[in-house]
């Protein structure tokens, strides 16, 4: 029963629990092997980057990091300790316009402006004071004197509180950006070719909680870098996607599939297919502009894509009637697209294709996937993923070619729960249930044996007698019960208990970890 606490986590964070959690063991042992066995290695990136990092990777425009991202100042250590807000507010404003001329605090121009008013509000402050000084010794002080003073030292405080004291950083949102910073970092350019990683762990975005999305969520998430853009490399990174969903029972698994395009400016003197689609869905969205809502009117402006991905009951028939990017693609990103459906049915990969899959993001072309699954609502997306071969350059790296995807574990969790496929395996193999002093040290000593070989066993610490010993077990969900009295110490014969049916047996010592393994495979 939850009982309520002083503390208790964070809304959209959450405790994952035993036995639950071996099911997130389970599944993240699976999509190591199952990636493992496609040459993939695993990366750990920090779980927090400068914020820059998102805000190039991502989009400044993007909900994610507009709105979403954890962000604070990586104040130094060292920084003295500021009065901030006390008298010695002005003390501490000259220290902190020290700091800023010294290089010590960050020099971008938000900071630049704010020193400047701080010095700017200094002079003022000093003016005021002299005032305030040559009055307070005539003992002739008014009220409104002393609220001169009084309004521009908390000014003064104010604004040093302003001042940025470390460089911004974010907890991360989203792991592409991170493993591309790596591979840029790390020179992986220079390795051989394709670079296949994988990443698992936490990501954060202040998002709405609601069943199936938190704040603080896990991904799975997989990347080639690097090597060819041919159409395999798509085809190759989805059926691996769907192998995993399949090894972990995932029921209900739908792939839908797009290709977008491309917008990089053409080497070669090609078109750039999505920009003119994207013109061509501004133009027809302006002529039904009446009919949308307030978003999708905003979004012709800002980033007509996202249009496609309302979810308003009342735009459907209208977005049904707009250009389809299908009918835009140049003839290389329409032979890769028809290409990767090829080899997906190659490979025996079902998708159905979805022209409103859009990613809104510059650097994202042709390829786009989502994959739903049963159970979840209308959070049902369980990985979203495509191509992205201008990123790396856009952080500063070289061309590199790029496609990956991100799987909620959560989600896929969720999903396998309500299809009964998280039920917990019971909490001990043995309980060994000892009384005597001769039969403690028996009892340690098999604990130790049976837990080598691989079994779960609990064993209590103190002496019980049977019986309260035997309802614990029970209550822990052992299978079975070891029973160690004097007699089967002497007799090296122990009684081994079926907690479910009640059945005893006596089992020689010597035997007993293949009468249990025996027992267990059977
Ligand atoms: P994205 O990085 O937005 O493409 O998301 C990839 C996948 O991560 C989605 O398909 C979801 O399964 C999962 N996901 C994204 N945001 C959340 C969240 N706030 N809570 C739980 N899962 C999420």
């Amino acid at each position: 029963m939850a009982t309520k606490t002083k503390y208790q986590a964070i809304k959209g964070a959450r405790d994952l629990l035993p036995p639950g959690t071996d099911l997130w063991a389970r599944v993240e042992q699976a999509a190591r092997e199952v990636f493992g066995s496609y040459g993939f290695g695993e990366i750990r990136t920090p779980i927090f980057e400068p914020t820059e990092l998102f805000a190039r990777a991502v989009g400044e425009e993007t909900d994610i990091v507009s709105k979403e991202m954890y962000t604070f100042e990586d104040r130094p250590s060292d920084l003295p300790d500021f009065a901030r807000g006390s008298f010695d507010v002005v003390k501490s404003a000259n220290e902190l316009i020290g700091l800023f001329r010294a290089g010590e605090i960050p020099q971008g121009s938000v900071n630049k402006i704010r020193i400047a008013q701080l010095e700017k509000k200094l002079e003022q402050w000093h003016s005021v004071n002299e005032k305030f000084q040559s009055i307070a010794r005539t003992d002739q002080v008014l009220a409104g004197d002393l609220e001169d003073f009084g309004t521009t030292t908390s000014q003064v405080a104010f604004l040093t509180r302003d001042v940025q004291l470390g460089d911004l950083i974010s907890l991360r949102p989203e792991a592409t950006a991170s493993i591309c910073r790596a591979y840029i970092e790390h020179g992986m350019a220079q390795w051989p070719q394709p670079v296949k990683l994988y990443c698992l762990g936490p990501m954060f975005r202040r998002e709405r909680p609601q069943k199936g999305r938190y704040r603080q969520f896990y991904q799975i998430d997989a990347e080639i870098l690097g090597g060819s853009d041919a159409p395999g490399v798509d085809a190759e990174v989805i059926e691996m996607v769907m192998v995993f969903f399949e090894r972990v029972e995932l029921p209900g698994v739908h792939l839908e599939l797009n290709s977008i395009g491309h917008s990089a400016p053409p080497a070669d003197g090609k078109p750039v297919c999505r920009r003119a689609y994207v013109e061509a869905l501004r133009a027809a969205l302006e002529k039904v502009k009446d009919k949308l809502g307030a978003d999708s009117q905003r979004r012709i402006e800002t980033n007509p894509l996202r249009v496609l991905d309302s979810k308003l009951e009342s735009e459907q028939a209208i977005i049904a009637t707009l250009p389809k990017i299908g009918d835009y693609l140049c003839d290389d990103c329409a032979k890769h697209y028809a290409e990767v459906k090829r080899q997906l049915d190659a490979r025996g990969v079902k998708y159905q294709e979805n022209w409103r899959l859009v990613r809104g993001l510059d650097y994202y072309m042709r390829t786009t996937f989502e994959i739903t699954a049963k159970g979840l609502g209308s959070q049902n997306a369980v990985c979203g993923g495509g191509r992205y071969d201008g990123l790396i350059e856009l952080l500063g790296g070289p061309a590199t070619k790029g496609i990956g995807f991100a799987i909620g574990e959560d989600r896929l969790i969720l999903s396998l729960q309500e299809a009964g496929k998280g039920s917990a395996a019971a909490g001990r193999d043995v309980f060994i249930a000892w009384m005597g002093e001769k039969a403690q040290a028996t009892a340690i000593a098999a604990a130790r044996k049976l837990r080598d070989a691989g079994f779960r066993v609990e064993l209590p610490p103190v002496e019980q007698k049977f019986g309260k010993a035997l309802g614990q077990a029970d209550k822990l969900g052992a299978r079975y019960a070891l029973i160690l009295g004097d007699d089967e110490v002497t007799s090296g014969q122990w009684t081994v208990k079926t907690l479910a049916d009640g059945k005893q047996e006596k089992v020689a010592e010597k035997e007993l970890v293949e009468w249990l393994r025996k027992s267990f495979r059977g």
